[in-house]
Parts: C-alpha cells; structure tokens; sequence
C-alpha cells in the first residue's frame, strides 16, 4: 500500500513536463490529463477496494485484538462461538458459568469483529456470549419455587406431627429400588446421578405416588467410594461447580438434593458454599443428611435463606428388621417432640421389610406421612 501513494505523485508532475513545448499541446494536455485520470481511477480503485482498506482494518485489528491474537488466529473464532453458545442457551446455567464463559468468548469474538471484513464474522457476532448467557443467569431465579412445582402434593392437617422418610442410594441396586419404589407411600426416594436409567426409574418411582430427589456425592472423611464424579475439597471451585450441576443435569423432576456421604466435603464451608449457592439459584431445597455433626449445611442454606431441612434419624445403620423398626419408633417420637421427623434409610432388605410392615400403621397413631418438601413447606422453606 505504501507504495501506490507516491507512484500516484509522480503521475501528477506529468502534465505539466508535457506542457512545456507550445499552447499547441492543450490538447495533447488534455489527453494526458485524461489519461492520468484513467490511471489514477484504475489503481486508486483497484487498491481502495481490496489493499487500500485492509490497511485501517488491521490496524484496527491490531488496537483491538492485537493483544490476544494474530490475524491469522482470529480468523478462526468465528466457528467457534456459535458452538459454544449452545450450551449456555440450551443447558441455562447460572452466573458462574456464564460470567466465566461469557468473558472467554467476548475476548475471543472482539478480534473477530476488528478483522470482520467478511459477512460471515458479522453474522457472528450477532449472538455474542454474554447476551445468550444472562438468561439462564435469571432463569433460576425466577424459577426460585422449582421444589414446589416438583413437590408432591401433600395435605399437612393442623395439630399432628408429620413424617418423612427418605430413601436415599436409590438407582444402583435395580431390584431393590423397584422394591422400594413399589411400596405404597408417599416415600422421599433420592436418586445417585450415576444410576443406569436414571430418568426412567426416577419417573416410574414419581408414578407410584414418591416424591424425587437427587442423592450428591461428596467426599467422605473415612475410606470409602463415594462413586464417580463426587464432590472432594481437593477440586477446585470451577470443577465443584463442574460436578454438581453435572449431577444436577442427570435427570429431572426432583425436589432438592440431600448429600451422598460427604462427612468431609459437608464440614468445608468453603467447598460447599458454591454447591448449596448452585441449589439455591435453580430453587431446590437442601436436605442435610448430617453425615457429620460439623456439616455447614444447614447454616450455610440459613444464610442464603433457601430452603432446608436436616436429618434427624437414620433407619438402618444396623441391617436388621427389628434394628429398622426400632429406629423407625425413634422418629415417632422425634415427631412428637419437635412437629416433624425426617429419616433417612436404604434400599435394602431389612428396611424395606420394617417400612412394608410400618406404613400401614403409622397413620393411624395419629402420624401424617408426608413427602419431604412438605415438612420444608412448613418448616423451613425461607431458610
Ligand atoms: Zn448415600
């Protein structure tokens, strides 16, 4: 380009070195003029429209975008954030995702739009990251009462103590979670998000009259496989975050989400913080199974005033029918005391045997069975 500005210089001295013989040549000048101008026209217009112009533009490009990448490389951003728009569109994930997500593909997409000559960078630019991303930021929140939508629905009668009974490490065991889900209820049946058919189960089990929820894994304190993807203090953040909305995404129709294990992971306020936060925007409630006295659970959903709930009885630490029922007298009287009970089993035999026998009879010692979120409804739905 530098060169087509003095060659254009040197063309306009022409006439006048013709000029030199005698007036005679007016008209040899103007044909020259007109050549010039023919000249002129052909290279100004020949390398206005494809040299000419580039020159500002990759500066602009430089100003820009220079900082983060070449000319070459930014030509390539284009395919990527129409693919990468999807999944904050279609999977509506909250802020985390999106603010980090969204500055990724700003940054990515500016040199884009510097170098944008062709059409098609223009077309790409139109869905940029941050608009498609705010959305999902407040859908949940609007969508605060998802556990009331999933809630079973459930008649709490003034004056009588009510009952929960949840069944969590529900989806592994086939046989004995269609056991489970088989007796006649309303059960609380939490669902492990690495369950085979998991949305199949988890629906067949809603059909029978159960109400949902989803069973996290986190890290215990002892030795023990808390299953694929848990939640463990060693991850950082983005990856906690990562996890559970995977296991959030495994399926769908339940009320909140109570913890797998998780006696270290629920004692770190820090790591859990992001999980409950993630709960909260997508308007869950949260069942502390207290795994540990020290779980940070229940304060930490006070704060943030979701919806909550702890776990005062588990059924079958000792797999034997006498052993569950005992317990299941327990929350009895857990329920008297304190208006509701929520008790925490397993789908296994022994349980599923004291709780076929129970059921029945609980009601009529004056005992209301109820889903889960209906002792949150009435208890400690605002936190
Ligand atoms: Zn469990």
């Amino acid at each position: 380009m530098a060169r087509k500005a003095p060659s254009k210089a040197r063309k306009s001295p022409l006439p006048p070195f013709l000029s030199n013989p005698f007036v005679l040549a007016l008209a040899a000048v103007a044909a020259v003029f007109a050549l010039a101008m023919g000249v002129a026209t052909l290279t100004g217009g020949g390398s206005g429209g494809e040299a000419g112009k580039p020159a500002p533009v990759q500066q602009a490009a430089q100003q820009q975008g220079g900082p983060q990448a070449g000319g070459q490389q930014a030509v390539q951003p284009p395919p990527v954030p129409p693919a990468k728009l999807e999944p904050p569109a279609a999977t509506s994930q909250p802020t985390a995702q999106a603010s980090t997500e969204g500055t990724g593909q700003a940054a990515v997409e500016k040199p884009a739009q510097a170098e944008s000559r062709p059409p098609a960078t223009t077309v790409a630019m139109l869905p940029p990251p941050a608009p498609p991303a705010q959305p999902p930021v407040q859908a949940p929140s609007g969508n605060a009462a998802l556990w009331r939508k999933n809630a079973l629905p459930a008649e709490v009668p003034q004056g009588k103590p009510i009952i929960a009974i949840v069944i969590d490490d529900m989806g592994l065991d086939r046989k004995r979670s269609t056991r489970m889900a088989g007796l006649r209820g309303p059960l609380t049946l939490s669902w492990l998000p690495y369950a085979r058919d998991l949305q199949v189960q988890a629906r067949a089990a809603r059909a029978n009259g159960h109400e949902l929820m989803l069973h996290m894994p986190m890290e215990p304190s002892v030795k023990a496989d808390p299953g694929p993807n848990a939640l463990l203090v060693s991850l950082d953040r983005g990856e906690i975050v990562k996890r559970a909305r995977a296991a959030l995404d495994s399926f769908d129709g339940y009320v909140g989400v109570n913890n797998h294990m998780g006696s270290r992971f629920t004692a770190d306020r820090a790591a859990l913080a992001p999980v409950l936060d993630e709960l909260h925007r997508r308007g869950l409630l949260w069942l502390d199974s207290r795994t540990t006295p020290n779980s940070a659970g229940i304060g930490l959903a006070r704060e943030m005033k979701m919806p909550w709930v702890g776990r005062d009885i588990f059924l079958d630490n000792e797999e034997t029918v006498a052993a569950v029922k005992a317990q299941l007298a327990k929350t009895e009287q857990v329920a008297k005391r304190q208006g509701y009970a929520v008790a925490i089993g397993h789908p296994h035999d022994a349980t599923i045997d004291a709780l076929a026998s129970w059921l029945p009879e609980v009601q009529k010692r004056g005992f209301v069975l109820v889903p889960v979120s209906a002792v949150v409804r009435t208890h400690h739905a605002g936190g």
